[in-house]
């Protein structure tokens, strides 16, 4: 079986290991005999629709979001095509941002979003930094764990999905205990850290959708992952230590 992986902006949007995503889809790829292609789209690259399977955005600091803006609006089309399509996607902070209607930062313009996510991003003056533990209804086990440094708020509108309900750590916006977004199968959320490579049940759900769409129901094989459930539950023991105010002193 073969997948194309379209990467938005890997120039410009990559902080807090976000490259780290596509190591770990293509690492639980090969192990299975999955041809993956990862095709890079830069600025003013053009994005042809049906032209790939999975599409990952990682994270950037306000400037960076600037930069890809305005270019994220040509791509708008095909990329609402292809959410309603149920192609997979994951796009972390930034990208999330600017998925939804718009991201505010603190200073200059009001930045445009594509609208995929019915939602919308103020910055605050309180960065929200740390691991991040969620429950999400989308994955088994349903912990999935991250690293979180943005300063927007992202309030979802009515209607919309969370991703997952926040255990421990800030979200989406450190008030209602939401983190992240999801339409279709297309997931936006603050988790850096990378995600993937520590959160293996959530790459195969990310896989098994994009195969899924290409050729009908897909059995995954199960892969001898332990060092990646070691590194799951080793962050998730770290988080639950960091944020309990008698053993925090301990670490
Ligand atoms: N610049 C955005 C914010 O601070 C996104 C940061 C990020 O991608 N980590 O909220």
């Amino acid at each position: 079986m073969k997948l194309t992986i379209a990467h938005l902006y890997p120039k410009q949007l990559n902080i807090y290991g976000d490259q780290g995503n596509i190591k770990a889809l293509s690492h639980r790829s090969k192990l299975r005999g999955i041809q993956l292609t990862i095709k890079k789209i830069g600025l003013n690259d053009q994005l042809k629709p049906g032209s790939f399977d999975l599409l990952f955005s990682g994270g950037g600091q306000d400037r960076h979001q600037l930069i890809v803006a305005k270019d994220l609006q040509t791509k708008k089309k095909i990329l609402t095509k292809a959410v309603e399509k149920n192609i997979p996607m994951l796009t972390i902070c930034g990208s999330y941002q600017l998925f939804g209607q718009f991201f505010k930062p603190f200073k200059g313009e009001k930045l445009k979003g594509i609208n995929i996510f019915n939602a919308y991003t103020v910055a605050s003056k309180k960065r929200k930094i740390g691991n991040v533990l969620i429950n999400s209804s989308q994955v088994k086990p349903k912990t999935v764990i991250g690293f979180e440094n943005h300063s927007g708020n992202t309030f979802l509108n009515n209607q919309s999905q969370s991703f997952g309900t926040v255990k421990y750590g800030h979200g989406n916006n450190d008030q209602d205990n939401t983190e992240g977004c999801l339409v279709n199968n297309c997931l936006g959320c603050y988790l850096h850290g990378s995600l993937l490579p520590k959160n293996p049940h959530l790459t195969d759900w990310l896989l098994k959708k994009a195969l899924e769409n290409k050729y009908s129901s897909v059995k995954l094989k199960p892969l001898v992952d332990k060092l990646e459930w070691q590194a799951h539950h080793a962050a998730i023991k770290r988080t639950k230590k960091i944020n309990n105010p008698l053993l925090k002193w301990f670490i």
